[in-house]
């Protein structure tokens, strides 16, 4: 397992921010999906900074008691994972950490403290067959401070990680070519570690599309399409 971390007083998940709590517990694109998952009320358009403090203040002051106790839960389930990524190189999938969150009780699954965190859930991510493996990529965008963070997790057919990797790149991107370097950047990644044969898996259907075209892409990102493609010729499968 190998991790890369550009600067260590940068959020170490997507390397768009400096590392706050306000950020690694709220404001991280990583955290999106988690809080997403969680409750209606806590979507992120409906509970605002400048810290961390003013989002416990309004969950204090306006959540029931069952609202309160799943807020503190994937609180603390956020700061572990993210000493996890840290120490271990591993990232726990947001499904996992909301059913932790939620006291054991969510989805009727029990989760002891100190259980193997090492396997994802797979409520929704897809095992890829025996003898390939997962690759989930994906970009995300700091156009105020122009930098954008590219993030690969691979994973077994059994949902273990076998290797994560973040990186950071300055400059201003569009979408897309955002998109389309993350995948470049997990396709090096493969090979470099000569797991070479795959599974890509992203959530931007353009680049998706783009990818598995084989017609010849015009676009403003073609040649990045085209590096793409390449390097997708180079694997097994
Ligand atoms: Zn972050």
């Amino acid at each position: 397992m190998r991790r890369k971390i550009v600067d260590d007083s940068w959020c170490p998940v997507c390397g768009l921010e400096p590392e706050t709590s306000f950020h690694i517990l709220w404001a991280c694109p990583s955290t999106k999906d988690a809080w997403g998952a969680s409750c209606k009320k806590f979507q992120k358009s409906t509970l605002m900074g400048p810290n961390f403090f003013n989002i416990v203040e309004e969950v204090l002051l306006n959540g029931k008691e069952e609202d309160i106790k799943l807020f503190a839960g994937l609180s603390r389930q956020l700061w572990l994972r993210r000493n996890m990524l840290l120490h271990e190189g591993v990232f726990i999938h947001p499904n996992t950490l909301v059913q932790r969150a939620d006291f054991g009780k969510a989805m009727g699954r029990e989760y002891r403290e100190g259980e193997p965190t090492g396997r994802m859930d797979v409520e929704k991510w897809k095992a890829p067959p025996a003898g390939r493996l997962k690759v989930n990529w994906d970009a995300a965008l700091n156009l105020t401070r122009g930098r954008m963070g590219m993030g690969v997790v691979i994973r077994d057919h059994d949902g273990r990680v076998r290797a994560v990797k973040c990186s950071l790149k300055q400059g201003h991107f569009d979408p897309t070519a955002a998109e389309t370097m993350a995948a470049i950047h997990a396709l090096k990644f493969c090979m470099a570690q000569g797991m070479l044969n795959i599974c890509m898996e992203g959530d931007a259907k353009n680049v998706v599309d783009a990818l598995n075209s084989r017609e010849e892409n015009w676009s403003r990102t073609g040649y990045l399409v085209d590096e793409a493609r390449n390097l997708l010729n180079g694997f097994n499968n």
